[in-house]
């Protein structure tokens, strides 16, 4: 097949035109969100699985299930970067329509110094880069930063944990005039699961810039059954 690159699929190792086969896009079961924009918020069983958040638009690709999430889980814990490049292809795909309002910047949800120094890259960031280089829409990592290493959220209760993600952000002062220049932005988190951390990144940026338009983007969420 003369033009056409041929690889090993990300998911599935057989040969492939592209890095996620059709059989194993076949087996994403993406959403289909009901509206032209997308917005997973107007799906009942989407915006209930969430704990209470303020954000009204979101985007996603699909549930956290078996094949994206073994792609979410190899990038973030196996340091498989390539598949940031097939995830963000997925979301823009899946996603992004000809004619949609976009965001002027995407921000990728920080990781704490900690675990970056331990991990070595934050796979939120893998996957905008990717993002970035499909649209065109600038990354900017370096504006919203993770101050404090919150404590696992497991055995907390919910104000425990609110009280725990209150502090868990912060703006670099240089960036201060650059994010109040935005009118849109979007805020991406590779997996979404109660919300609370996205929301709480959502709200501080919101009490900094309260006209800005935040939509979230991510990769999954993780549906309750
Ligand atoms: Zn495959």
């Amino acid at each position: 097949m003369r033009g056409v690159k041929i690889q090993d699929c990300l998911i599935c190792r057989q040969s492939s035109s592209g890095l996620i086969c059709s059989y194993c896009q076949q087996d994403l079961l993406l959403f289909t969100p009901p509206g032209a924009d997308k917005n997973l918020m107007f799906c009942p069983i989407i915006s209930k699985g969430l704990k209470k958040v303020d954000f009204t638009q979101l985007l996603a690709v699909a549930d956290y299930q078996w094949p994206i999430s073994g792609l979410l889980t190899g990038l973030k814990f196996s340091a498989k970067l390539p598949h940031a490049k097939a995830l963000a292809q997925l979301f823009v795909e899946h996603n992004l329509k000809s004619g949609m309002k976009l965001p002027q910047v995407i921000i990728p949800m920080p990781l704490h110094n900690n675990r970056y120094l331990w991990r070595k890259y934050n796979q939120s960031y893998e996957i905008c880069r990717h993002l970035s280089l499909f649209t065109t829409i600038p990354c900017e990592h370096k504006i919203l930063l993770r101050t404090q290493a919150t404590k696992p959220q497991t055995n907390l209760s919910a104000s425990q944990r609110t009280i725990n993600l209150r502090k868990a952000f912060s703006i670099a002062p240089c960036s201060l005039a650059q994010l109040r220049q935005y009118q849109h932005i979007a805020l991406f988190d590779d997996v979404i699961t109660t919300g609370a951390t996205t929301n709480a990144a959502y709200l501080y940026l919101k009490k900094i810039h309260p006209q800005l338009r935040i939509d979230i983007w991510s990769i999954c969420i993780t549906l309750k059954t």
